[in-house]
């Protein structure tokens, strides 16, 4: 039998709440169900936003609450050179474009065309797709804005994308937190249109990294929570134009806050570290998030 590789990824922007220990949790009751391997990985792309210091709150909770993670940790900011790479094969096949239009311009765009009467189509998360325009700019003016230090990111082609992988994707979502039984989901990218898989100088996107790392850390079991369900559409089609293995996945429940909402990390009150300095202990955790 083949060893089962879970892992628990949070961003270090903040601190973290219920949520996270709920979903590392989760990751660490089935990897010891099933003698897998537990990893955790800092998912720190975004360098303005994660700092050390909420780094270093993420491993004493992991370590408080009992969190037994094999070592290195991997850090995705010290892997850009990887991720680079990857990001010069999408533009290489042409798959990436430039996009240099600012929020500013998009929304001018929108709002222009919807003043026409058309209905701008907008992602799950209800951000307006990106204007086509930049699409089709020649190559020559690409450069020319590159050059002249223009911002932009890279975003992925979704058509051409979708025409290169050249098949219906889908991809093995588990059906209970116990991993009994699998269904299969049809991965729908296109919904999300063109997305950012890389910045002018980060060349990554959260999409980009997720499914590099998943893939060169032997992630058999992609256990996260439900708010990433309709984003495996697209790491499932990269995978698929990457040639990347693909894990099976379990989205999890959400643990909400007492307005019935999402818990964020300036929800002070669930975090973990205030929730430790208030005196609760591990197994009380445990107890609040149903584990
Ligand atoms: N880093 C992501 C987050 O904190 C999770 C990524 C994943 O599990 O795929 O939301």
């Amino acid at each position: 039998m083949t060893l089962l590789t879970f892992r628990f990824a949070p961003s270090p922007n903040g601190e973290l709440h219920l949520g996270h220990a709920y979903s590392a949790l989760l990751n660490q009751k089935l990897a010891e169900a099933h003698g897998g391997r537990l990893l955790l990985r800092i998912e720190d792309i975004d360098t303005t936003r994660c700092t050390p210091q909420f780094e270093a709150g993420v491993l004493a909770d992991m370590k408080w609450l009992g969190f037994g993670w094999e070592q290195p940790v991997r850090r995705q900011s010290e892997h850009f050179v990887e991720y680079q790479a990857v990001l010069d094969r999408l533009i290489r096949e042409e798959l990436v474009y430039p996009a240099f239009m600012s929020r500013g311009d998009i929304r001018a765009f929108i709002a222009d065309s919807e003043k026409r009467g058309r209905d701008w189509p907008r992602d799950p998360d209800g951000v307006p797709f990106y204007p086509p325009s930049d699409k089709a700019l020649p190559a020559k003016e690409r450069k020319r804005r590159i050059a002249e230090n223009e911002p932009f990111a890279w975003r992925l082609n979704i058509d051409a994308a979708v025409a290169r992988a050249g098949r219906d994707l889908a991809w093995t979502e588990f059906t209970d937190e116990s991993l009994s039984a699998t269904r299969s989901v049809e991965a729908r990218p296109q919904d999300w249109g063109d997305v950012i898989v890389a910045r002018r100088d980060i060349p990554t996107s959260y999409h980009l990294a997720v499914i590099v790392d998943d893939a060169l850390q032997g992630v058999s079991h992609v256990v996260r929570g439900q708010d990433l369900f309709s984003a495996t559409g697209v790491q499932r089609l990269l995978q698929e134009l990457l040639g990347l293995p693909q894990p099976a996945y379990f989205h999890h429940r959400l643990i909400l806050g007492p307005d019935g909402r999402k818990l964020s990390k300036s929800l002070g009150d669930t975090g973990l570290a205030r929730l430790r300095e208030a005196g609760a202990s591990p197994d009380d955790i445990r107890r609040m998030v149903g584990l």
